[in-house]
């Protein structure tokens, strides 16, 4: 049973969202983990931190070229940050879909965006974009003895048993 669990466990994706500091500002640190615990994804690294902008100009390097990069790295040094990595089947694709599309006038309601962001630059949140980004992100934001493996006794209810 244990090996099974093991195994189930090495399958599972994982992937580095951040509550911005507008989302922390805004009173939606609450609301916004609830969406992915009740989706049925689970946290299994969550801290609070003021990045330096040398590092928000890390987390965001593929930008650099652009002319809002400079005023991104700004913002998100701005103030404290959730930091989190959310583990589940499908987690980082899916995790984008909850988020919505990065500008929050074009992302559809009922997303975290769609539903509580109006403008690009305070769109409260970010999600990495695919497998090699979500690992490079966690790696940045997290040292390895801080993401918690373990099992929710409720699993099979999310995932089935067989
Ligand atoms: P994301 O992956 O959906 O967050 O979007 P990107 O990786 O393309 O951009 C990173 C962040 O830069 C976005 O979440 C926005 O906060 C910001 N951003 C992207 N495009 C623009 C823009 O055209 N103007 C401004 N001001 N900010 C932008
Ligand atoms: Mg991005």
């Amino acid at each position: 049973m244990l090996q099974e669990q093991e195994v189930h466990a090495a399958e599972m994706e994982r992937t580095f969202i951040a509550i911005k500091p507008d989302g922390v500002q805004r009173g939606l640190i609450a609301e916004i983990i609830s969406r992915f615990e009740r989706k049925g994804f689970k946290l299994v690294a969550i801290k609070i931190v003021v990045p330096s902008k040398d590092f928000a100009q890390k987390h965001y390097h593929d930008l650099k070229e652009r002319p809002f990069f400079n005023g991104l790295c700004d913002f998100l040094s701005s103030g404290p940050v959730i930091a989190m990595v959310w583990e589940g089947e499908g987690v980082i694709k899916y995790g984008r879909k909850l988020i919505g599309a990065t500008d929050p006038q074009k992302s559809e309601p009922g997303t975290i965006r769609g539903d509580l962001a109006v403008v690009v630059g305070r769109n409260i949140i970010h999600g990495s974009d695919g497998p090699e980004t979500a690992q490079d992100e966690i790696k940045l934001w997290f040292k390895p003895e801080e993401l918690v493996s373990y099992m929710i006794s409720g699993e099979k209810w999310i995932y089935g048993d067989n």
